[in-house]
C-alpha cells in the first residue's frame, strides 16, 4: 500500500514516455544500435570525413552527436548531426548538455 503514495511522483516521467509512442516517426532514432540509426552514422561521418567537427581529429572513437540536443527540441535532420570523437568533445558536450538543463 505504501506504493500507492509515490505513483504522483511518477505521473510526470510516464507522461512523456506515452507522449513520445504518439509520434512513433521521431522514435526510430532513438534506439542506439538499431539499424536505421547506424545507417545515418555512417552517412554522417562519410559526409565529416570520420573528421571530429569540434578538434578536427581525423579517425580515432567517433560518435554521432546532436548540434542541438534531442531534449532542447533538436532533430535527426542530417543538418543537426555531425561528427564528435567519443572524447573529449562529445563526452565534454554531454556533460555540459546535462549541466544546462
Ligand atoms: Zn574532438
Amino acid at each position: 500500500m505504501a506504493l500507492k503514495t509515490l505513483r504522483p511522483r511518477l505521473q510526470p516521467i510516464k507522461t512523456k514516455a506515452v507522449n513520445d509512442t504518439h509520434q512513433p516517426k521521431s522514435r526510430w532514432g532513438h534506439g542506439r544500435g538499431g539499424r536505421p540509426w547506424r545507417r545515418k552514422r555512417d552517412e554522417i561521418f562519410l559526409r565529416d570525413k570520420y573528421t571530429c567537427q569540434n578538434c578536427g581529429r581525423v579517425g580515432g572513437e567517433l560518435e554521432l552527436d546532436h548540434i542541438v540536443n534531442v531534449a532542447k527540441g533538436g532533430t535527426e535532420a542530417d543538418s543537426n548531426l555531425q561528427t564528435l570523437c567519443k572524447s573529449p568533445c562529445h563526452a565534454e558536450k554531454t556533460h555540459r548538455e546535462s549541466q544546462e538543463i
